[in-house]
């Protein structure tokens, strides 16, 4: 696989400001003719069938309510000891390579191609439910500005079209910008994300899907969740391209 070689040319990094949205424009308006990870010839396809069927899967036995990998698919010991605000998640394929490098292209190379390819992955696990609105995981205004656009935001649109469903970006806000959960020890986490959601939306009554890109510990879906559920939420489904498994 020549992933390296191919991605060279790639704009990984992000772009100066005035250029974003020519290229971003540009991104949108060019299909990927080849691989984004081998650059084999695609189609019409961002991975090619090769590449696809070599992405990680997620663990066969895992618990039914994060994803986390258990042993025979019983529920977890963080899910026994203190059940998610959420009912449950679900994930397309496990946070490994080269899913973390298809991921690192939509978030920093803003290549939002992905974002299609994400949606269609994520549209396989919810065939046999429906919800009320889309709810993509928010950035803080602060990383949002550095980044340009969020790429939850971007899955949930794509989502929201494929679905015929409602995307409701201004169901959660995040008010207070948090280290990234990557960066914090296990048991830090639920409390580095308490408090840093806010909700203004009436969701009474309501199903959703909380749309994030990768889940790395259910803490902050599970934070958000709650803010959710507080506002009314009956049902709030997690729907993630990649879940990172705990070892
Ligand atoms: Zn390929
Ligand atoms: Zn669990």
């Amino acid at each position: 696989m020549n992933y390296r070689g191919h991605t060279n040319g790639m704009s990984i990094l992000p772009y100066p400001t005035p250029l974003k949205a020519f290229a971003e424009r540009l991104a949108g308006s060019l299909l990927p003719a080849s691989c984004l990870l081998c650059g084999a010839d695609s189609g019409k396809e961002l991975i090619c069938a090769a590449c696809s069927a070599d992405l990680p899967p997620q663990p066969q036995h895992r618990c039914p309510l994060c994803a986390d990998q258990t042993t025979h698919g019983e529920r977890c010991g963080a899910c026994l000891k203190d059940p998610p605000h959420f009912d449950v998640a679900v994930a397309a394929f496990r946070y490994d390579f080269p899913v973390d490098r298809i991921i690192h292209a939509l978030k920093y190379g803003h290549q939002l191609a992905v974002a299609g390819w994400c949606a269609e992955q994520l549209i396989r696990l919810l065939t046999d439910r429906s919800f009320d609105r889309l709810v993509p995981l928010p950035l803080h205004q602060e990383r949002l500005r550095e980044r340009g656009f969020n790429q939850s935001g971007e899955i949930a649109r794509k989502l929201g079209i494929l679905l015929g469903t409602q995307v409701d970006i201004e169901a959660l806000l995040r008010t207070r910008a948090t280290p990234p959960q990557a960066d914090l020890p296990y048991k830090e986490r639920q409390r580095n994300v308490r408090g840093a959601f806010e909700c203004r939306s009436d969701l009474a009554g309501q199903h959703l899907l909380l749309i994030d890109d990768v889940m790395t510990t259910a803490a902050t879906a599970n934070e958000c969740a709650r803010i959710l559920k507080m506002h009314g939420a009956v049902s709030v489904t997690v729907a993630v391209v990649a879940r990172a498994l705990k070892d």
